[in-house]
């Protein structure tokens, strides 16, 4: 560490005692507990590349650099959840336009100028960045620093927590919302009820932290929004897509207080065992209410996966036969040639895809490949 800050006083050309009173230590006990160097640090991700494992936790201004007189990286750049610049309304960058590889300060130190890319010297104040002009992002950005400022935040029902605790629940609650099987269903549902649309192109990694800062900033949005009435609208949305304590709180001695109180004394574990009576009566409602006794529509009944669905449920019709009913996807074909390929299909007799396989193999003279 002590290395780096020597590195950055040459590089920023600010004093010595300076950055040593501005580096990360500043937030040991607010935004992370203890820094063994081994475990990770919770929005403050580590940045460069290892090997061949990337890491994008430091970001830049494009335009904050282009103004600075000598550019510096500002502290609050490597904050997981800063996504965009207060003062230029722009998205953060976390890697490289031109080659794409991340931020990695320590090895950038040959370039002469300015913040380059360390590996094609790309100069980071001439990266394009999009337009924020989405005030809740500023406002809980701006909400968040204060939090770590002040060092504690203002958790709903819970009152008063510590900083600590309050970045421990957000990246939780980010966490559910990023990765895991119950990320998708669970961002649907808060969409859905805020009448926007659900983000789009979240890519589905586990190190959540290596998010870009677009993601970063839906996701956050959603999450901040959570945390706003702790827990109510939390639970509201465990609730609709049925998850219980279980679900939510992996490692008990690692949770929150305010997390696990919440979950635990709010969310029922579902009823594991189903009995036979319970499946036949939830077969008689379905059929009551004019449905077929689909899984699906079983499930929706019921709210509990369990094998006796299987074996009580219709077949969906949903589910044809391989090559019956399928529809032929294929971006970029246009509608006519489309109906003109299922046409020729059914006339040769023949389901769409090997049709298809049979033409494309004429005109592209693999014929007899195979
Ligand atoms: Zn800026
Ligand atoms: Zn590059």
């Amino acid at each position: 560490c002590e290395s780096l800050i020597e590195f950055l006083s040459q590089r920023t050309g600010t004093d010595l005692k300076c950055i040593e009173d501005s580096t990360f230590m500043r937030w040991s006990g607010l935004l992370y507990g203890e820094d063994d160097g081994r475990g990770k640090l919770h929005w403050l991700p580590p940045a460069g590349r290892e090997r061949t494992t990337c890491s994008f936790g430091q970001q830049i201004c494009p335009v904050c650099l282009a103004e600075d007189e000598m550019p510096y990286l500002r502290l609050e750049w490597r904050l997981g959840f800063m996504t965009a610049c207060e003062r230029h309304c722009v998205s953060l960058v976390d890697r490289c336009p031109n080659c794409a590889e991340p931020l990695y300060i320590l090895h950038a130190q040959r370039n002469s100028s300015g913040v380059r890319c360390w590996k094609c010297s790309f100069d980071y104040s001439h990266a394009e960045q999009g337009e924020v002009l989405d005030l809740q992002t500023f406002r809980q950005q701006g909400h968040l620093k204060k939090v770590l400022a002040e060092g504690w935040g203002e958790l709903g029902e819970y009152g008063h927590v510590h900083a600590l605790l309050y970045f421990r629940i957000l990246s939780m609650v980010f966490r559910l919302l990023a990765t895991g099987r119950f990320s998708l269903a669970m961002r649907l549902h808060i969409a859905r009820s805020g009448g926007y649309p659900p983000p789009s192109g979240i890519p589905r990694i586990k190190e959540v932290e290596n998010l870009n800062p677009r993601c970063r900033r839906e996701l956050l949005r959603m999450a901040c929004g959570l945390m706003e009435d702790w827990p109510h609208r939390f639970l509201g949305v465990c609730r609709s897509i049925s998850l219980a304590p279980r679900h939510l709180i992996r490692d008990p001695a690692a949770t929150p207080f305010a997390f696990w109180d919440a979950v635990r004394g709010n969310l029922a574990e579902p009823i594991r065992v189903m009995g036979a009576e319970e499946m036949a009566s939830a077969c008689w409602v379905a059929q009551k209410r004019g449905k077929r006794k689909t899984r699906n529509e079983l499930l929706e009944l019921i709210r509990v996966k369990t094998k006796q669905i299987d074996l009580h449920a219709d077949p969906s019709t949903q589910h044809l036969p391989y090559g019956e009913g399928r529809y032929w996807k294929l971006d970029g074909v246009s509608p006519e040639i489309r109906r003109a390929a299922k046409l020729a299909a059914s006339r040769e007799g023949e389901n769409v895809g090997a049709w298809v396989d049979k033409a494309l193999r004429k005109v592209t003279g693999y014929l007899n490949v195979k």
